[in-house]
């Protein structure tokens, strides 16, 4: 039994309901439409840039919220963001083209800005990089939020 990273713990408490922990050998199962928060590892600080800035995330546990609605469903996504090589498209893939680790939880019952909500009342999480991830929201700050260890 692998170990539930305290990141992934403090997730799954944050959003509560369905979400449950979805793993690079059962992704492609999970053909339903939803929503998912990644944890994403960085072993060293990076250098980003999204929509005309540039900004830098230090080394550590994230966060990012996303929904997947099309073809293949929540799984087929998450599979995209598990796998290593792929051509960059979303602000997040800077991430996890580098991680050193990536979690992947995945619920039916939130949108993704209700993760990122959540997330943020966790106090467990902070948002980072104001508008990183979240170019077609107009509500939250950003759809990616660092682990407060
Ligand atoms: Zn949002």
């Amino acid at each position: 039994m692998e170990r539930l990273e305290p990141s992934v713990a403090a997730v799954l408490s944050a959003l509560g309901g369905d979400a449950k922990p979805v793993t690079a050998s059962d992704a492609r199962s999970q053909g339903w439409p939803g929503s998912y928060a990644l944890l994403i590892e960085l072993e060293s600080d990076l250098a980003v840039r999204f929509a005309g800035h540039e900004g830098r995330l230090d080394a550590g546990w994230y966060a990012y919220a996303g929904s997947a609605r099309g073809p293949g469903g929540v799984g087929a996504r998450i599979a995209r963001h598990l796998s290593g090589s792929k051509k960059p498209h979303w602000h997040v893939d800077a991430l996890t083209l580098v991680a050193r680790r990536i979690d992947a939880i995945a619920t039916r019952d939130l949108s993704e800005c209700e993760i990122a909500v959540r997330l943020a009342a966790s106090n467990s999480f902070a948002h980072v990089l104001p508008g990183f991830g979240s170019s077609d929201c107009r509500t939250c700050v950003a759809h990616l939020l660092a682990w407060q260890s």
